[in-house]
């Protein structure tokens, strides 16, 4: 969606917001797919519930977008205009066993300068690419570990108010990639409480976690990681490859040879290809084991 309206955008400016204009979405996903549309670059937090409410008025729809690395984006131009969160200076604040994080900040990169003072906990959730905020959003979780076990304070943008407001983790509900945070919530900062390690162990953790990834994901390839959720006591990952789908393709999207939960853009794929898949897969493992399974990805639909 292209903003054209003078007064909108002068009004953008005047709220410190960037507006960068007919921005290609595929080159901000992990799976390299999506249209285009004009992106906000949200720079002051403060001025999220005046931007929400311009872009109310002036009917323009929206989306957020973190890291882009659990999206399925459309092809062609986008029916939304896109939010991002510029990153704020400082990234990360650490007092004693609590870290002030902001939600534009790389998770990778917070877990290891936390690690760097001494705290861990969170090894697993190295090499889940992506920010804090879509961390949070979704949950986040590998090889044991989830994020939402830390979370103390959230600063969000509550959509239902239309104000900034500080949630106490325990009002949160975090549940296997699913959070209680309302569709239209907006995280913008995180007060984590980690337990101290000694940094050694931290990063032994941490080596193991990038191995066991190195071995069994298509790292080199364009996923947005594990398409389905496990449904409960199974795996989507060993169904899928049961019923002989590695390399299974349609168009350019493709089942990874290496994961069989992991849908690669094996190059030039559309959205409609990678859907197309999603849904043949789908439909085959209800067929036979008699299990729906539930996207992990979030798949933003036009229509
Ligand atoms: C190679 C690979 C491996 C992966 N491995 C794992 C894994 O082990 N475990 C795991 O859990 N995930 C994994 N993922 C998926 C993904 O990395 C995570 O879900 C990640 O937390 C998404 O963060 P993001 O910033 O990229 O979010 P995005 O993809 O940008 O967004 C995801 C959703 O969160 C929303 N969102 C993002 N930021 C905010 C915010 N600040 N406020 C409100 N809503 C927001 C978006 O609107 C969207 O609905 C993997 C992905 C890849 C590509």
């Amino acid at each position: 969606m292209r903003l054209s309206d003078p007064q909108l955008i002068g009004a953008l400016a005047a709220l410190g917001v960037e507006h960068r204009v007919g921005v290609s979405l595929a080159e901000k996903t992990s799976l390299g797919i999506g249209g285009t549309s004009d992106l906000l670059l949200v720079r002051r937090h403060e001025s999220l519930p005046d931007l929400i409410r311009l872009l109310r008025q002036a009917g323009v729809p929206h989306r957020f977008l973190g890291g882009g690395s659990n999206v399925l984006l459309p092809d062609g131009e986008l029916p939304w205009v896109i939010l991002q969160l510029a990153r704020q200076d400082p990234e990360i604040r650490i007092e004693g066993n609590l870290v002030f994080v902001d939600c534009a900040a790389d998770l990778g990169r917070t877990v290891t300068t936390c690690a760097k003072h001494g705290l861990g906990g969170m090894e697993g959730l190295i090499g889940v690419p992506g920010t804090v905020g879509g961390a949070l959003r979704m949950n986040a979780g590998a090889y044991g570990t989830q994020i939402g076990s830390f979370v103390r304070e959230v600063q969000v943008y509550r959509a239902a108010t239309g104000q900034l407001e500080t949630l106490r983790g325990s009002a949160i509900n975090f549940e296997y990639r699913h959070t209680s945070f309302a569709p239209d919530d907006i995280m913008l900062a995180v007060r984590l409480e980690l337990p101290s390690k000694p940094y050694r162990e931290i990063l032994q953790g941490i080596r193991i976690c990038n191995e066991k990834r190195r071995a069994s994901q298509p790292l080199n390839q364009k996923s947005a990681g594990c398409i389905f959720k496990n449904p409960p006591g199974r795996s989507a990952g060993r169904m899928i490859d049961e019923l002989g789908l590695k390399g299974h393709a349609a168009g350019g999207a493709r089942v990874s040879d290496r994961h069989a939960n992991f849908f690669v853009n094996a190059g030039h794929a559309t959205s409609a290809d990678m859907r197309a898949l999603i849904a043949d897969v789908r439909r085959r493992v209800r067929e036979r084991y008699g299990v729906e399974l539930e996207e992990e990805v979030i798949v933003w639909k036009d229509s």
